[in-house]
């Protein structure tokens, strides 16, 4: 899946290419690389960054001519680096075609199989998306039991751990999603207290107070725009807001401003913005804690799985118009 080139606007199919091309399937003698097979695909909303010709960002932009890149499981097929042998499976950075040649392994995990959680799990409960709820409720916005929080795009990959994470750490916690039947899954599967359609609501400010009579303690921005700001003229005294993303916001020839700022003033909020590579050294609690209750059935995890490389650009796409129904993940091969 070739990128085209940048764009400020949102994101479309035409951005991307297919191109079919011949490789050999081995690693270079004397390249260091390893080849991967990629089994599994994630789809995420920040690699919209990736395609604006912006460099001053944490991540560098994606080259135009060159595959797009992302999160994947991947298993090794032929190697020149003595510490990835063929047959291991890795997650980490690869490139959004069959194969691939890894040269830089800093960010790339071994994994272990295990027959109880499933190989693309990697790129969502288990991956960055999950560790991302995990570092930002956890960390930044520091909750304590009974607390009122709200997650936004909350039936997706980071939205629904943050929500159960939340419970069981004996929140009240409601979610906002798109969909009647994201509500659902939010109500009746994710265990959410309570869940509304932001895109039935002609009053995002008077939902809130509809669901929050008694204010919010912690919001959990995954979205950004006007939600953000009905949530702050809805925060309690010294409530948190941990910005995370801004998926509303992804045609950059039209941003919208924050109106409601001077909340954070009255009711002394703390809002922070955070990247979950900045906590990287709590990985190692982040897998005990979160495989620990999902092997004892206190987590669930909802997927959405497209088959093919060639599904990948319309699925990415797919994110900004919510499409996806829970974690956007392409299965570009069989294990
Ligand atoms: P999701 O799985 O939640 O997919 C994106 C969802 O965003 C869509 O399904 C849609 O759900 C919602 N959405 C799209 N457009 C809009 C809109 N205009 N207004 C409101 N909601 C919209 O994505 P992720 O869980 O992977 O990511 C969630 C957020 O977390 C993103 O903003 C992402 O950039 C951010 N992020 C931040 C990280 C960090 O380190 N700070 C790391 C990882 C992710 P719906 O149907 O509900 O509208």
């Amino acid at each position: 899946v070739i990128f085209k080139g940048y764009i400020e606007r949102t994101p479309a199919e035409t951005d991307m290419e297919i191109k079919v091309c011949k490789i050999k399937l081995e690693a270079p003698k004397g390249s260091g690389a390893f080849l991967v097979k990629n089994l599994y695909l994630s789809c995420d909303p920040y690699m919209r960054g990736r395609m604006r010709d912006v460099h001053d960002s944490y991540i560098p932009p994606f080259v135009p001519g060159q595959p797009f890149e992302g999160f994947g499981v991947s298993k090794v097929i032929d190697s020149d680096n003595p510490n990835f042998k063929p047959g291991e499976l890795v997650s980490g950075i690869t490139g959004w075609e069959e194969y691939s040649l890894i040269h830089r392994t800093e960010q790339l995990r071994k994994i272990q199989p295990d027959d109880d959680i499933p190989l693309s799990y990697h790129v969502g409960l288990l991956g960055m998306p999950g560790f991302t709820s995990y570092a930002g409720f956890f960390e930044v916005c520091t909750p304590k039991k009974g607390e009122y929080v709200f997650v936004s795009a909350a039936s997706g990959a980071v939205g629904q751990l943050v929500g159960q994470l939340a419970k069981l750490h004996g929140c009240y916690v409601v979610g906002s999603a798109g969909s009647s039947q994201k509500i659902d899954l939010l109500k009746n599967k994710l265990g959410f207290d309570e869940a509304f359609n932001y895109k039935e609501e002609k009053d995002l400010d008077a939902a809130l107070k509809r669901y929050f009579p008694q204010g919010i303690d912690i919001y959990f921005d995954n979205v950004g725009g006007e939600m953000l700001d009905a949530a702050l003229l809805n925060m309690r005294i010294h409530g948190r807001v941990a910005v995370c993303g801004v998926v509303s916001q992804q045609d950059f020839s039209k941003p919208r401003g924050i109106y409601n700022w001077f909340t954070l003033i009255t009711k002394r909020i703390r809002m922070q913005g955070f990247l979950q590579h900045d906590y990287l050294h709590l990985y190692p609690s982040f897998l005990e804690h979160v495989i620990g209750h999902y092997k004892q059935g206190k987590i669930v995890f909802i997927e959405d799985m497209n088959e093919g490389l060639e599904s990948a650009p319309a699925a990415f796409v797919g994110l900004f118009y919510g499409k996806n129904v829970g974690k956007q993940v392409i299965r570009v091969a069989h294990e």
